[in-house]
C-alpha cells in the first residue's frame, strides 16, 4: 500500500511529526508513516553559512523510496538554503516523488518572539502541504490565501490557508 513517508532530517520533535503524519492524512488521504533513523544531514552543512543545502538533501533522500512511497517528504528543524537564496523553508521535486520542509524559522524563538507550538504546527501543516503540491505539478498561485502561494517570510505563512484553492485542487486532482 502506498503511504505519505516522512523522513526526519536531524533530530525533529516527535509529537510535532505524529501530529503533521495525522494533519497530512486529512488532507490528501494517504496514509502516513514516519521513517526512522533520521537521515543525517551533516553533509550538506556549508561550513560558512551554518545553513545545509537542500537540494542536496533531497537528492540523498532518493534512497528511501520504496515501492510503498506515494510521496517522501523530509522534516527537518535545521535551517536550509539554496545558493542563490538567503534561505527557504522547503524544496521539492515538481512532478516529483520528494520535498523537504524546515521549521527552523517557523518557530516564534527564531523573531524573539514567546514560543507557540499551534502557530509552528499549522506553519509547518501549510508548507509541507506547499511542498507536496509542488510533487503534485502545482506551481506557484496568485491567490494568496492558497497553500502553494509564494511565501518569502512567514507573514506570508499566516494569511495561506492550509488547503489549495479550487483551481490548485482541481489540477492536483489530476496528477495523483
Ligand atoms: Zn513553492
Ligand atoms: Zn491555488
Amino acid at each position: 500500500m502506498k503511504r505519505l513517508q516522512l523522513l526526519p532530517i536531524g533530530p525533529v520533535d516527535a509529537l510535532l511529526l505524529e501530529w503533521l503524519g495525522q494533519s497530512l492524512y486529512d488532507k490528501f488521504r494517504m496514509q502516513a508513516e514516519i521513517l526512522s533513523p533520521a537521515l543525517d544531514p551533516s553533509f550538506a552543512l556549508h561550513a560558512e553559512r551554518q545553513q545545509y543545502h537542500s537540494s542536496e538533501i533531497l537528492v540523498s533522500m532518493q534512497r528511501y523510496i520504496s515501492g510503498d512511497t506515494w510521496r517522501l517528504l523530509g522534516i527537518t528543524q535545521l535551517d536550509l538554503y539554496i545558493p542563490i537564496l538567503t534561505f527557504v523553508f522547503g524544496e521539492a521535486q515538481l512532478g516529483g516523488t520528494s520535498a523537504v520542509v524546515s521549521y527552523h524559522r517557523l518557530q516564534q524563538e527564531f523573531y524573539g518572539l514567546p514560543q507557540d507550538k499551534d502557530l509552528l504546527a499549522n506553519r509547518l501543516l501549510i508548507e509541507s502541504v506547499h511542498e507536496l503540491g509542488h510533487t503534485l505539478r502545482l506551481t506557484h498561485c496568485h491567490d494568496f490565501q492558497c497553500a502553494m502561494a509564494p511565501s518569502h517570510a512567514v507573514e506570508w505563512i499566516d494569511i495561506k490557508d492550509s488547503g489549495f484553492c479550487e483551481d490548485c485542487l482541481a489540477r492536483a486532482l489530476e496528477a495523483v
